[in-house]
């Protein structure tokens, strides 16, 4: 798997201490709040088992799974729900957690139909931002881990085809892995 690997952008070391960066702010900005960390499966579970530790104070957790990639590296534009929340939002300070903001058409969705359900307030949490791609420019992150370039990144949760979202740190993959 190693072998697939072109280059490392960011390593586990990176990566944890950026995370615990994130948690403190968090941490101060939600001490009087009903937070609730929402993950966006798969992509973004590696980072949310990290993040939720490095959070002191008050939270729940819920996961969500909506698709628009398939199994490729672009977008198809059209986004849908797969997996629904559990709990009932209204009044909670949302904090939606997500690997990467692309074009911005999936968190803008996302955004959207949780609005109007009510929560108290809703923020968006991600680790990776690729400004050059956006399609959605009024999608903006409150709290952001890295500015990656335009380049299609695995690892530390992302995948391509489903696979490599094992790996503890974030690399591009080399471009013959695409046409195996
Ligand atoms: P958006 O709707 O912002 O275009 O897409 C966001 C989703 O696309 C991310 O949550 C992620 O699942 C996927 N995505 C976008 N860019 C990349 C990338 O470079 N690598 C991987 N593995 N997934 C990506
Ligand atoms: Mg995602
Ligand atoms: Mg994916």
């Amino acid at each position: 798997m190693k072998d697939d690997i072109l280059k490392v952008l960011l390593t586990e070391e990176e990566l944890q201490a950026k995370v615990k960066e994130l948690g403190a702010q968090i941490t101060e900005d939600y001490q009087d709040k009903k937070l609730l960390l929402v993950s966006v499966l798969k992509g973004s579970v590696v980072f949310m088992a990290d993040l939720m530790r490095a959070i002191d104070t008050y939270c729940r957790i819920d996961f969500m799974n909506v698709s628009s990639y398939g199994s490729g590296t672009k977008t198809t534009g059209t986004v849908k729900i797969i997996k629904d929340l559990d709990i009932d939002i209204a009044g909670y300070d949302l904090l939606i957690v997500e690997d990467i903001l692309d074009s911005g058409k999936t968190l803008s969705y996302i955004k959207k139909i949780l609005m109007e359900r009510k929560p108290n307030s809703i923020k968006i949490c991600t680790l990776l931002d690729k400004p050059e791609r956006r399609q959605v420019p009024d999608i903006k992150a409150d709290y952001k881990g890295f500015i990656v370039p335009d380049e299609f990144v695995v690892g530390y949760g992302l995948d391509y085809a489903e696979t490599y979202r094992n790996l503890p740190y974030l690399g591009v993959l080399k471009p013959e892995v695409y046409s195996k």
